[in-house]
């Protein structure tokens, strides 16, 4: 078996050991190294070449679980299913990243700690858990392990997603119809959204307006979802009472964007859940298995929807 392997960031060399490791009898190439004419390739925002020197004939491996990247590439073969990670160690990651953005929001952190700068003692009424429900946009493998983790704190959860779901404990709302039912619903609107045509700029201000007085937005999908100044308008209005980014149109976030020092932003630089490298090889190398074997995978993208 011929695999062509381009690692993420500058993690080549760990990337390519733990493929060795688990699949000792295959040929790999680890870009720029090339294999013309692999079985597979596992590729990560490969450059506009790749494509072009190497041809897979099984499938393509997104090691991530975003592909609007992938998809946007004019060398890109057709014909051959694309599979992306699922889960693969992300979810508890973004299990952690949330559940800390909600219950801050809920215990109010930012509110008590301007209190002890100025020195003052001052219990603030504690706000009822049935005004603050928590909307999940996007509820497919990340959205329903954070709904998961967020259940034991009894706030109402919702849930908006293409086709409708039923998980229970989980309100769920489906299709374009039903978008501001659900955003009438959510207190806390958590993003994870893939980036794709229809979910570009859905973040506006016609829907971020949806929420209810004083909602926060909590965004670890894509950038390109939110439309920045209307979320920064709709935060200096009030309407919202703050926001927590970990995904940018831009990135690295450019110096003097206006994200960096407003005083309702908490950002982190796109680190809400890092692929991890053993996880990632163990799901790719399995799923390699089963497609040798002539069985179906889970995780393979429909290129006409984009996700
Ligand atoms: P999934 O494909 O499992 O889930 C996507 C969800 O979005 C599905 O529920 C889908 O609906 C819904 N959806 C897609 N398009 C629409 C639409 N137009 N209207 C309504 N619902 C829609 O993806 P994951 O949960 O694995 O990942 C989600 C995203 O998180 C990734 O695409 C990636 O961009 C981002 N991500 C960010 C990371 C970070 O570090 N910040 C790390 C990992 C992922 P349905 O179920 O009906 O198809």
């Amino acid at each position: 078996m011929k695999i062509q392997l381009q690692a993420p960031r500058d993690e080549g060399a760990a990337w390519h050991k733990a493929l060795v490791a688990a699949l000792p009898a295959a040929t790999i190439a680890a870009w720029p190294d090339t294999l013309p004419e692999p079985d597979y390739a596992l590729v990560w925002k490969p450059p506009p070449e790749l494509f072009v020197r190497v041809r897979p004939a099984r499938a393509i491996f997104n090691l991530g679980a975003g592909v609007e990247v992938l998809l946007a590439m004019p060398s890109l073969p057709a014909g051959i299913p694309i599979v992306r990670l699922e889960d693969a160690g992300m979810a508890v990651q973004m299990a952690e990243y949330v559940t800390l953005a909600v219950l801050s929001a809920y215990r109010e952190t930012a509110a008590y700690a301007a209190q002890q700068r100025e020195g003052r003692w001052q219990p603030r009424p504690r706000i009822a858990k049935t005004e603050f429900g928590v909307g999940i946009l996007g509820f497919g493998v990340l959205g329903q392990a954070v709904a998961a983790a967020l259940e034991r704190f009894d706030f109402p959860l919702s849930a908006w997603s293409t086709t409708r779901k039923d998980v229970s404990g989980v309100r769920s709302f489906a299709g374009q119809a039903e978008l501001f039912a659900f955003l009438a619903s959510a207190r806390v609107l958590v993003c994870f959204l893939p980036s794709t045509r229809e979910t570009r700029d859905l973040l506006d201000r016609a829907t971020l307006s949806r929420l209810p007085r004083g909602a926060w937005l909590v965004n670890v999908a894509r950038g390109p979802i939110v439309v920045d100044e209307d979320l920064i308008a709709l935060l200096d209005e009030g309407h919202l009472a703050g926001a927590t980014l970990d995904v940018f149109r831009e990135e690295p976030l450019p110096p003097g964007h206006p994200f960096w020092h407003h005083p309702r932003i908490t950002l982190t630089p796109h680190t809400s859940a890092v692929t991890q490298v053993e996880d990632s090889i163990a799901q790719v190398v399995s799923k390699i298995r089963r497609l040798e074997r002539g069985e179906p995978v889970t995780g393979v993208v429909d290129r006409a929807r984009g996700y």
